[in-house]
């Protein structure tokens, strides 16, 4: 290992001589990767293939031991940070260039409690894995309408999903979280233990520390009714506003997702997909006006293991695509809103592209708006704009398309983002992470001066602190041309 040249949170950067780089990777039972690892480019590819991030070094953590060691190390030597969990999100904001990404993606043990119907699940898990070993029980709760998404950014952003009608959000079903904090020190937040904190972490992002694991409730869950009824696009209109009005006055048992999107002939098509959780025969009765709206160009509804809705739509968000999404809260769907919808993926430059509702849950619904850090709990649903496509020269095609989309549905919004979506503050600017996180948007920067002052956590949907430790250089991100006083080392690095 030679020197290290890697960025800081100050912006100057500096190189780590290799002494100090062998010491900690000496500390760490996974490996550390740097760049001229076989495995380096592997290691920080992320689920979206149009992110092309370079970190210095990658710590791929073995255990709760190697996440103290990489944030104590970080902290040390003040690196910028990101951190992994299941490696999903689209911005990609797991992987920083040039600093330390702290690498969950081993941690995946998931242990079942059937007698308390509860589960306990390592930061790098997916829910693929987390839904494989809950089933195996006949139990569940609510998690990601995709698979291969990871529990430890969806939860932490509060975790919409088909089982949400009945159990509310992945994060009211949160029962502990054990945290390394900024300081590398584990706490665990529960209702009892750091109930101030377990609010933030319920809605709050990646904030305020790396979680190690996560514990849920569960409930027994399964077989579901669920799967796309898919409508002739002629008839797209009708279909949203039939989908809209069953939507607003559902049981508690079913949730929903609308979608205008291709057939794999590449033939638009509008798709309500609901997932009725009870008893089968009472979920056919509740769900016959969605199939007797036609006729269908497919109906494909039938009941299912919990585990086949959960992957459902796996395919059509398989790993290594291009993907750029917008997405917004909405509180109702108007007539108009569908009408703009529908003349807007008209002009989609990819058949692989959709534009969706996903609604948030009778349940979740009902949940205060600052009972947790997830504050939206007066939308009807997320109205997103999902540009899929492969080819890397048709990215401004498809970028300015969704931002089009975007700003077209922007009067049927709330305004606000959903943390998990947004990306980093040089995308979409200090204000709107900021509404994304609503009214709860103060009480999170007081935990966020508690628990992470120097802005450690920053890579992430950021929460900035007002208070600083003395002592401990980090404010903002600054140009690397606007430093001030640079070590010999540092000037190296510059160069
Ligand atoms: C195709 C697709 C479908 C989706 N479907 C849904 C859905 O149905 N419901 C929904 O709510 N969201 C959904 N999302 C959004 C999803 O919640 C975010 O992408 C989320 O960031 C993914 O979590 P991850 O752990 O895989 O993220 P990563 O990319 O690994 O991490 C993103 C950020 O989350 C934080 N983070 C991750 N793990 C940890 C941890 N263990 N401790 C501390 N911080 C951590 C970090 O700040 C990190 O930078 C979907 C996204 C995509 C792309």
């Amino acid at each position: 290992m030679t020197d290290v040249r890697i960025a800081t949170t100050n912006g100057a950067g500096k190189v780590l001589e290799s002494g100090t780089v062998e010491a900690f990777r000496d500390e760490l039972r996974g490996p550390l990767l740097a760049p001229d690892d076989a495995v380096y480019d592997e290691t920080r590819k992320v689920w979206n293939g149009m992110i092309d991030r370079r970190p210095a070094l990658i710590a791929r953590c073995g255990g709760v031991a190697d996440i103290i060691a990489a944030v104590r190390f970080a902290r040390e030597h003040q690196l910028l940070v990101s951190v992994r969990g299941g490696g999903h999100n689209t911005p990609g904001i797991a992987v920083c260039e040039d600093g330390l990404m702290i690498d969950l993606a081993a941690l995946r043990s998931v242990h079942v409690d059937p007698k308390h119907q509860t589960v306990r699940a390592e930061g790098g898990t997916t829910w693929s894995e987390f839904d494989r070993e809950t089933q195996a029980f006949g139990l569940g709760t609510t998690g990601g309408a995709i698979s291969h998404t990871g529990i430890g950014g969806l939860t932490l952003g509060g975790g919409l999903g088909w089982l949400a009608g009945k159990y509310g959000l992945v994060c009211d079903n949160l029962v502990s979280v054990d945290l390394v904090t900024a300081e590398g020190t584990m706490v665990t937040a529960s209702a009892d233990e750091n109930p101030e904190l377990f609010w933030g972490l319920r809605g709050g992002g990646g904030n305020f520390g790396i979680a190690t694991s996560l514990e849920y409730r569960l409930f027994p869950v399964g077989p579901v009714l669920a799967g796309p009824v898919m409508y002739p696009f002629a008839r797209a209109q009708e279909a949203l506003q039939l989908y809209r009005d069953f939507a607003t006055s559902i049981p508690d048992e079913v949730n929903t997702i609308a979608a205008l999107m291709n057939s794999p002939e590449g033939d638009p098509l509008a798709a309500v997909v609901p997932c009725y959780n009870g008893n089968i025969e009472v979920g056919e009765k509740v769900l016959e006006p969605l199939r007797s709206f036609g006729p269908p160009v497919a109906d494909l509804i039938a009941p299912m293991p919990y585990r086949q809705v959960q992957m459902l739509f796996d395919e059509a968000f398989a790993r290594g695509r291009r993907y750029y999404f917008k997405s917004n809260f909405t509180r109702s769907i108007t007539d108009e809103a569908i009408a703009t919808l529908i003349e807007q993926f008209a002009n989609a430059p990819s058949k692989m592209s959709m534009v969706y509702f996903q609604q948030l849950g009778n349940a979740a619904n009902r949940v205060g708006a600052g009972d947790s850090a997830f504050s939206h709990r007066d939308a009807l649903c997320e109205w997103g704009c999902d540009a899929v496509w492969l080819d890397p020269a048709e990215d401004a095609a498809n970028i300015a398309w969704t931002r089009q989309v975007a700003e077209a549905m922007r009067p049927f919004t709330s305004g606000s983002d959903y943390v998990n979506h947004i990306g980093l503050e040089t995308e979409e600017g200090a204000d709107r992470i900021k509404a994304a996180f609503g009214a709860n948007y103060d009480r999170l920067v007081g935990l966020k001066n508690r628990y992470d002052p120097t802005n450690l956590f920053r890579h992430n949907q950021n929460i900035k602190p007002t208070v600083r430790k003395s002592g401990v250089v980090a404010d903002r991100l600054v140009p690397r041309s606007a430093g001030r006083h640079h070590s010999v080392a540092q000037q190296r690095w510059r160069r």
